[in-house]
């Protein structure tokens, strides 16, 4: 580290911010040997629990689980008096933490920092702050926390109002007393929803201006549950740690039972028990896809509504109080003690902006579209610039004057929502693209914590001076949060986590939704893999392994981590026989595919006896062009059925009749006998398409893998012994070589289902090696590939067979073929047919229906 110390102005690490992250950074860099000042608006440490005073204000997590944890002495001295401790209490918390490692020493209070730049030249940061200091670091990180900057008050007419006005998130120390007072209250978040109720009892009227009704589950708050104390004491590391691994910080084991899966009776019962218990957690977690799932989730929130229209006596009140507008976990759902109830009592009124909304605070109080009211104090609940809003408050510069703010005009990009491309050694605690809101925020905050500090020691253990993400390995990190979050119903809802409380702020979700546990094995294999995506520079050089860290799309790796848990052993451990037992089993827990008119089995004559085939009818009159489909399964498994979904996807969404065909199968039937009944199958399809209400000057061939390999084999023989016109190829992940020295056959060897051991366990069942060259086999291999059909060869970026179908498309471009070439990323080779269960693969499989309707147009 440097040495320029002397004057006091300069540091290791400056930190911004004094609340949860800002202390336990302090202790654990001074622990760690470093230097560091952390810079503080308020007068005092706490943050958000120094901040948000109002009535009601209390944490929505456990106060066991929302502590820290780095130190079990600590945890033995501090008792929580409730399970949900009031926000005195937590501020009276941090106090004593801050006391008890002596870190008041190191912040510099009432001191807010107004600007940070990045002096590449001297390779530190430079910070100006509102007091006029002038302090450099070689570190610079914001532990300005997600929900500290206040909403501006976005109601016209604010200015206007003659009595006070109150910020929930700005409670004026001395406390408000609101006796004998007419108060409005504008905001339904966790914030207004905490404080309505206390505000009433003491309020002669209050009005409640609701723009969008919450969901709120009731707190049943009370002395801490001594079962959840017993349990934390029995073994501390263990529940810790437990956290640390839980999907939200807070070690409770979720359901991996879908919703509809469970019978009436039991969901019912779950819902019930959730409800009782009083948490955030419990009901989202006793079924796996109330988050993902519409109908079920809907299905949750007409309990919650049930619940509010029994607590409300007035109808039209409960109506207006029920959670109607967005999904259900979708905005961060509220705990409530008397909420409801509170609206019971004469003097409280709730005004319902989307019926009469607001035209104007004025004077005495405020007009809405129906009436003027009079007040005679306005409190805002308005909430947050969340998550953002603290970062770009400060004009942040990093490598030539670039601003922090510019880069997230379309909303942040951040590496693990830790860093930021183009400004070194810059750190967020529970920055955008990282868990932090979505998770006990305690547990969260020690993990950036731990692996910053564990960063700037591995930097000095190595002799570096900075580290930096990478722009390639930031992208594919903001694709990943997105793709996350898109597989969910969170997008759906006009939330702070979606930008959307604050008029003009881009509309992108902002946290990571993967879960607590995904995010810090993420973390520890980027430190594993020698900070992948960062680039560390030293004076000795630099070092920087590119790459990324989550390639695989977030379906697809939730269906990797559900085939781990079920232990099958690899399909080429197996005899045939097994592997297609395992096989058949795997495929009846799949989504059927969408409805087609007809579908209908049958038999044709083939060279060596008959081939069944299963015939999908498009619901459309006369004849329909004809797709014929070859299944996929290394030449050894699979039927005319086994990509059943996907044929049923092909024929509802292109109108085609689509055919799929069986073949002679390997062992059994080694090369070259399935190519003979795939020819001959297309050769009998042609000639009889009428019969089978097809269109038989209209034919096109489709396959998946060892299917591909087929459907393009078909069309080489075709063209050259002057089979069926055939006026397009779909080739899936197709099988077209039987080399295994390319490139994807290293990267991909393992993890992604096809592995390369279970690939030359196809071939060598298939084929003899001598025979692996014959283009029959190996299609690639054809000596001229001109005047072939025109193509669509789809690959899959984590699949061993990519960089074949690859080599297939390009040398079918070469030679003049027309070729849609479409590389999926994060796909791998099975998600691609995956109907209805792999969503980030549904806009392939719209092209390659859209590739299908073209060729036969
Ligand atoms: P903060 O506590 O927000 O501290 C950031 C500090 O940075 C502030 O003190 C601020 O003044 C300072 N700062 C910001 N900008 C500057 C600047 N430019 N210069 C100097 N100083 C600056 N999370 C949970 O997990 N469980 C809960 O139950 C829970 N309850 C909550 C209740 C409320 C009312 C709110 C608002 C949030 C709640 N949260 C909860 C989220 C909560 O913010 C975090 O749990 C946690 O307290 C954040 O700590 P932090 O140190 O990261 O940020
Ligand atoms: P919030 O959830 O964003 O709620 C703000 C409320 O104000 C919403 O009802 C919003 O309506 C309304 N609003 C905003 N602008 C408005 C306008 N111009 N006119 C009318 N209504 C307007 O903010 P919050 O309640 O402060 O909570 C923020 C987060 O802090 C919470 O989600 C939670 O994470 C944390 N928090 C936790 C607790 C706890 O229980 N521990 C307590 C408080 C806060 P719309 O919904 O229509 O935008």
């Amino acid at each position: 580290m440097t040495n320029r110390e002397s004057d006091g102005q300069h540091f290791d690490v400056i930190a911004v911010g004094a609340g949860m992250a800002g202390l336990y950074l302090l202790k654990k860099l001074r622990d760690a040997g470093f230097s560091a000042v952390a810079l503080e608006t308020a007068d005092d440490v706490g943050g958000t629990w120094y901040w948000n005073r109002y009535p009601g204000a209390r944490c929505d997590i456990e106060s066991l689980d929302y502590s820290y944890s780095f130190d079990p002495e600590l945890e033995k001295e501090w008792q929580w008096s409730e399970r949900y401790a009031t926000q005195p209490e937590i501020l009276r918390y941090l106090q004593f933490v801050a006391n008890r490692y002596d870190l008041r020493r190191d912040i510099r209070f009432s001191t807010r920092v107004d600007r940070a730049s990045w002096d590449e030249d001297a390779g530190l940061w430079r910070i100006t702050t509102d007091n006029g200091d002038r302090i450099t670091a070689q570190f610079y990180v914001m532990a300005t926390g997600c929900l500290s900057m206040p909403k501006e008050p976005d109601v016209p007419g604010v200015d206007r109002f003659g009595g006070p006005i109150y910020f929930t998130n700005r409670w004026p120390h001395e406390g408000v007393d609101f006796s004998g007072k007419r108060v409005a209250v504008i905001g339904t978040g966790s914030s207004g929803i905490q404080s309505i109720p206390l505000i009433a009892e003491q309020a002669s009227q209050i009005t409640v201006f609701q723009r969008t009704a919450n969901y709120a589950a009731p707190a049943n708050n009370g002395p801490v549950r001594r079962e959840h104390r017993e349990q934390l004491e029995e073994d501390r590391n263990a529940y810790r740690e437990g956290a640390r691994w839980s999907r939200a910080g807070v070690p409770i084991s979720g359901s991996t039972e879908p919703f509809f899966s469970v019978e009436p009776g039991e969901r019912m019962r779950r819902l019930e028990a959730g409800w009782t218990r009083g948490d955030l957690l419990t009901i989202n977690s006793s079924f796996a896809d109330l988050v993902v799932n519409a109908a079920a989730n809907f299905e949750v929130q007409e309990f919650f509504r049930d619940k509010v229209r029994e607590k409300v006596l007035d109808p039209l009140t409960a109506e207006d109080l029920c959670g109607k507008d967005f999904p259900l976990f979708s905005k961060r759902l509220c705990l409530e003690t008397n909420y409801f109830e509170t609206f019971n009592s004469p003097k409280a009124k709730l005004v319902n902006l989307h019926r009469t909304p607001i035209k104007s605070i004025t004077e005495a109080g405020i007009d809405t579209s129906a009436e003027s009211m009079e007040f005679d104090a306005i409190v805002f609940a308005t909430g947050f610039d969340a998550m953002t809003g603290a970062i770009v408050a400060v004009d942040i510069r990093g490598r030539d004057g670039i601003e922090l703010k510019n880069v997230w005009a379309e909303g942040p990009k951040t590496y693990l929502g830790l860093s930021v491309h183009g400004f070194p050694n810059f750190f967020t605690i529970t920055g955008p693209g990282s868990p932090s809101v979505l998770s006990n925020m305690a547990v969260s905050i020690e993990q950036h914590v731990e692996w910053i500090t564990a960063a700037l020691e591995h930097l000095r253990g190595e002799g570096f001076h900075s580290i930096e993400a990478t722009s390639a390995a930031q992208e594919s990190w903001v694709t990943h949060v997105n793709d996350y979050a898109n597989l969910t119903l969170y997008p759906q809802a006009n939330s702070w986590y979606m930008g959307a409380n604050v008029p003009g702020k881009p509309r992108v979700f902002l946290p990571y939704i993967g879960g607590v546990d995904r995010y810090r094995q993420v973390c520890d294999d980027v430190v594993k893999r020698d900070y992948l995506g960062f680039e560390q520079v030293g004076n000795a050089g630099s070092r920087c392994n590119d790459g990324v860290i989550r390639p695989v799309k977030p379906d697809v790796q939730l269906l990797l981590e559900l085939l781990a848990s079920l232990d099958q052993p690899p399909l080429d451990s197996l005899t045939p026989e097994a592997a297609r037992q395992q096989m058949e089993a795997s495929a009846a827990q799949r989504p059927p595919g969408p409805e087609v008119d007809e579908i209908i089995d049958g038999i044709l004559p083939g060279p060596a006896g008959e081939l069944d085939y299963r015939l999908y009818k498009p619901a459309i009159p006369g004849l329909a062009p004809i797709v014929i489909y070859f299944h996929g399964g290394g030449w050894v498994l699979g039927h005319a059925s086994s990509d059943e979904p996907f044929c049923r996807y092909l024929c509802a969404e292109s109108n085609a009749l689509v055919i799929s065909v069986n073949y002679r199968h390997a062992p059994e039937a080694r090369f070259p006998a399935a190519v003979d009944d795939a020819v001959a199958a297309v050769n009998w399809i042609a000639a009889n398409a009428e019969f089978l209400g097809g269109d038989s000057h209209n034919i096109a061939v489709a396959g998946w893998s060892a299917g591909a390999n087929l459907a393009a084999v078909v069309c080489q023989l075709a063209l050259a012994h002057d089979g069926p016109a055939i006026k397009g190829q779909l080739l899936i992940t197709p099988v077209t070589d039987g080399d295994f020295t390319r490139p994807s056959y290293r990267d991909n060897a393992e993890g992604y289902i096809l592995t390369r051991s279970l690939m030359e366990w196809f071939w060598d069942h298939y084929c003899d090696v001598d025979d692996r060259h014959d283009p029959r086999a190996s299609p690639l291999r054809a000596q001229s590939l001109t005047g072939l059909p025109p193509a669509m060869v789809v690959t899959a970026e984590l699949d061993p067979l990519r960089d074949e179908g690859n080599a297939y498309a390009d040398a079918l471009k070469a030679a003049g073929v027309q070729v849609q070439h479409l590389q999926a990323a994060g796909q791998i080779h099975t998600s691609l047919l995956a109907v209805d269960a792999i969503m980030t693969s549904d806009n392939t499989r719209r092209l390659m229906k859209d590739a299908l309707i073209g060729f036969l147009r």
